[in-house]
């Protein structure tokens, strides 16, 4: 053996062994910071200034352009120390190297807002210099320059910091911050060992495998060992959320992967993600597993925003988070209840506690927004090259629209107005700034108003570029909030300020991201407008996330046409997908179609009455209880009320919009099995009981679905048609998928285990067209129609 780093560690000394069991990887910044951070969460860390990979997009090209052609931008450097069994890797991307012919300078570049001073910040240095170690191992060097640069984000100057080092005293910093940080490391890497012979020993944890699920776990062991990304319908009964986690664990045993993501849209995903992760540990499992909350939910203030200056869990929060984390690591199932009792324990943020706990868990169960927003918190984990995570998306049709909301971004004049007229005295150059931004709202709605655009609904104005104008008037309210709330801001002015400052960052960051795939909209109504950059197309920015990790399955009951998902998720002709059959014998479910009925906008006033006396007929006829599926609220109070004079004497449960926990939790009980009346429940498509609840047995027996679920026609879906349109499928993506998955959705509520038997009825002329009619999935044949008897598939169904 070679000794590497010679008599440095308490726990042995670095050698390269040709023994590695155990690999560790971490980045430079995380390493760093890991080991660096003391005191205080800060404002300033939580507020100011872009996210990290932003930083990148907005200036640091900027800069990094400027410099001469000896200079390499953006450079991945890695290093591995071998401890005895341990390999650990130090990772991370330098943002500048300069090769002179006898010198070498590292330059690492941070973004800065504002005109407050510079200040130099140690953790800032200490990157710098772990990055000058690596590279100076790998070309043998013993002098080496280092250059930290401040770039303000706005005005593009920079403020440079230089100094020189020799070999030996990086060697020592180096080997002192791997030192601190391997202590923690260990107690990972004995957890490690426990986990692994754990997996080994994990057989499925249910008495057999359901069917198709062991065919589904194939697919999915497949490509995270080969580093692919999967797109899987795995219809209800198939058992998906073990059907993905179960291969998922043992592909972390194999070393295919080191971290899992479990991704979902809704919080009632997660719990059922923890709850296999709980029946994984029953079999014996040891694994650990980060439930994230998100912050508004989770935070202990009583009420109002984050107030990291004055609460007590962020004053001292870095001097006693190793406490916490050393607490944490006698538990494994990191769920809500555990890392609040800690966080109170420990006197932590409850919210930074989970985060910090992410990093040392196995897997992280949280919404899609912590993988995929431009603004995530966990976006560390994907910025580095040949990254080792895995991202299990469930549910993964509601991606599409979620992705298109968080690339997107949106300002409202009358929130620019009231922080303006607040601001007036406090602090007038934010006023100022802000009065020029409403001023810019007011031109708009003038031109709006005065020159309509063809084909648009009036008051509004499309347009292809970025607001350029808006964005940089936009800066300037950064750069002037920022000067205030750094100060000692007003308690009951820094709130609504900062609530802005977000909004507006949001603005420039998809500013930044602006490319022939957004539009601007902007909508006047009454008193105030909107401008919108509404992100049309999230394929690309889906695909960059997807680049970053080795390996992702997006998986949902419904998701055809696979092409369409694929295509809209980021995925290419190279990315493999299947199609899982229905576990259930197709006889189980009898599916009918009212095709007498014409439901589109138009005919709708004219058909409630017919659409109300068929649902009466369905539910006089049966027993049991059944649910009656809307496109919207209004429809569905339209017909209710007439089903309720046809009707009187059958009982009924209505949802309503932004129904309390409470509300919801009694909708589903009414359901309960063994009550003495079948029940009807009213509710929407796409709605909290389209999707996601699961009522079996003689809970649910019967549901219909009036009309093809399209969504409403806005100029968002317009404007989504218009850019498909290109393809010939403007149509299609903009209405007729979207909203039959949500057909698909509502109808699959009835079947939901071996043993269910039901009946679904399609209400709408338009099932029987092909187009529709092509999107039925297999096991929906044969289709009786009340018009015409039995339906032959329509040639291309899938
Ligand atoms: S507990 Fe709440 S207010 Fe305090 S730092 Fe955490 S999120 Fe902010």
């Amino acid at each position: 053996m070679q000794p590497l780093c010679d008599g440095l560690f308490d726990f042995g000394k670095l050698y390269m062994s040709e023994d590695v069991q155990y690999k560790m990887a971490v980045s430079v910044r995380e390493l760093v910071q890991f080991v660096m951070l003391s005191g205080s969460i800060e404002r300033g860390l939580g507020f100011v200034g872009p996210s990290p990979a932003l930083e990148g997009v907005l200036g640091h090209q900027h800069l990094q352009e400027g410099r001469p052609e000896e200079y390499k931008a953006e450079v991945y450097l890695k290093h591995e120390c071998h401890i005895e069994e341990v390999a650990l890797t130090v990772r991370g991307r330098v943002d500048g190297i300069w090769e002179l012919e006898d010198s070498v300078l590292i330059e690492e570049i941070k973004t800065v807002s504002g005109r407050r001073p510079i200040e130099e910040k140690p953790v800032h240095w200490a990157q710098c210099k772990v990055y000058a170690y690596i590279y100076m191992v790998q070309h043998d060097l013993q002098h080496i320059g280092v250059q930290l640069t401040y770039l303000n984000r706005r005005t593009y100057n920079t403020t440079e910091f230089q100094r020189s080092f020799t070999f030996a005293e990086l060697e020592v910093f180096f080997d002192d911050l791997v030192q601190q940080y391997m202590s923690w490391s260990l107690i990972q890497i004995r957890w490690q060992q426990i986990r692994d012979r754990s997996i080994k020993a994990l057989h499925f944890p249910y008495i057999d495998y359901r069917k198709g699920q062991r065919s589904f776990a194939v697919h999915v062991y497949k490509a995270l060992a080969d580093g692919q990304l999967l797109f899987a319908e795995a219809p209800t009964g198939i058992g998906k959320t073990m059907g993905v986690l179960f291969p998922a664990v043992k592909a972390v045993e194999q070393k295919k992967i080191a971290k899992i993501f479990y991704l979902t849209a809704k919080t009632i995903g997660r719990e059922v993600a923890q709850k296999a992760f709980a029946d994984m540990r029953e079999a014996g499992l040891r694994f650990r597993v980060t439930t994230l909350t998100a912050k508004e939910k989770i935070c202990f203030r009583e009420e109002g925003p984050c107030d990291v200056e004055t609460c007590p869990f962020a004053i001292g929060y870095y001097d006693r988070l190793k406490d916490a984390l050393f607490d944490a690591m006698n538990e494994e199932a990191w769920t809500r209840q555990t890392i609040e009792r800690l966080a109170h324990k420990h006197v932590v943020c409850p919210f930074e506690l989970s985060l910090d706990l992410s990093i040392w868990g196995d897997a992280i169960i949280c919404d899609y927004n912590y993988a995929f927003s431009p603004n995530a918190q966990l976006r560390r984990y994907f910025e580095e090259d040949d990254s080792d995570i895995a991202l299990l998306v469930d549910e993964a049709h509601n991606l599409v629209d979620r992705a298109r909301a968080m690339f997107s971004a949106s300002l409202e004049k009358r929130d620019v107005w009231d922080v303006k007229r607040m601001m007036q005295k406090a602090h007038p150059p934010t006023s100022k700034a802000l009065h020029r931004v409403n001023k810019f709202f007011v031109q708009m709605r003038k031109q709006a108003e005065e020159e309509p655009q063809e084909g648009r609904p009036r008051g509004t104005i499309v347009q292809k570029d970025a607001p350029k104008e808006l964005l940089t008037l936009l800066e300037d309210v950064l750069e002037e909030a920022e000067l205030y709330l750094m100060k000692e801001p007003d308690e009951d002015l820094a709130p609504p300020l900062l609530e802005l400052y977000f909004r507006i960052r949001d603005m420039i960051r998809a500013g930044g991201q602006y490319d022939k795939r957004f539009v601007t909209i902007f909508e006047s109504f009454r008193s105030d407008a909107m401008l919108r950059l509404f992100c049309i197309d999230p394929s690309t920015l889906l695909k960059k996330v997807f680049a970053r990790v080795k390996s992702a399955i997006l998986f949902s009951a419904t998701l055809r046409p696979i092409d369409y998902f694929r295509e809209m998720l980021g995925g290419g002709e190279e990315d493999r997908h299947v199609l899982l059959p229905s576990p259930f014998p197709q006889e189980h479910l009898h599916l009918m179609i009212d095709d007498r009925i014409a439901t589109t906008y138009r005919m709708r006033g004219r058909t409630y009455g017919d659409v109300a006396r068929v649902i009466a007929q369905m539910a006089e006829g049966r027993d049991g209880n059944m649910l009656v599926f809307f496109p919207s609220y209004r429809y569905l109070e339209d017909v209710v009320s007439r089903f309720l004079e046809r009707a009187p004497s059958i009982p009924v449960i209505i949802q309503r919009p932004g129904m309390s926990e409470e509300e919801r939790e009694n909708f589903l009980y009414a359901f309960e099995s063994g009550s003495v009346e079948s029940i009807v429940g009213f509710a929407v498509m796409g709605g909290i009981f389209g999707e996601g609840i699961d009522l079996v047995g003689d809970r649910l027996t019967g549901a219909i679905v009036v009309g093809v679920g399209l969504p409403q026609v806005c100029t968002e879906r317009d404007l989504i048609r218009e850019y498909y349109d290109e393809q010939n499928m403007g149509f299609d993506y903009a209405y007729v998928y979207p909203g039959m998955n949500k057909v698909m959705q509502a109808a699959g509520r009835v079947i939901r285990t071996e043993e269910d038997r039901g009946r679904v009825l399609l209400i709408d002329q338009r099932f029987r067209q092909e187009r529709y009619r092509k999107l039925f999935p297999p096991w929906w044949q044969p289709v009786w129609t009340r018009h015409t008897g039995i339906l032959p598939p329509p040639k291309g169904s899938s």
